[in-house]
């Protein structure tokens, strides 16, 4: 069962978002990359992600519901979330965002990839309705 999700989200204008207690930042417009784990409940976890109307409880809710972010891939995995966040590479676009809980020093749980669509986001992702929920299926799906 994988526990280690990891959202690929564009951002198509540039914002500034003040997420929680953290200072306000302004971010890129482009791609990141979040990463997040759950024990139980994965699929639970990611589909309240990927809705827009919900209280604000994680940094990256305050993203999540930017008219602006959308997820246009997910990842499942089993592999230790803050080895999965590094391996992301990337850049920290805000320092202590999603990391309240890491102790292995990843500094942000949230990565910038830049303005060009990663490898891991198929093209045709960007065409669908739905891509976040549609990749969440495909993954559950495939073990
Ligand atoms: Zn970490």
């Amino acid at each position: 069962m994988p526990t280690t999700y990891q959202l690929y989200i564009h951002l198509r204008r540039p914002c500034r978002i003040q997420a929680g207690r953290l200072p306000a930042a302004r971010l890129p417009a482009g791609w990141y990359v979040y990463t997040g784990s759950a024990r139980q409940n994965l699929a639970a976890r990611v589909e309240r992600h990927l809705r827009r109307d919900k209280p604000l409880r994680w940094h990256v809710d305050w993203l999540l519901t930017r008219r602006e972010a959308r997820v246009v891939h997910v990842v499942l995995s089993q592999e230790p979330e803050c080895r999965a966040n590094a391996r992301v590479g990337g850049e920290v676009p805000v320092p202590g965002f999603g990391a309240s809980d890491c102790r292995a020093g990843c500094g942000s749980h949230l990565r910038y990839l830049g303005p060009e669509r990663p490898e891991a986001v198929p093209e045709a992702a960007l065409q669908r309705r739905q891509p976040g929920l549609q990749a969440l299926r495909a993954a559950l799906e495939g073990g």
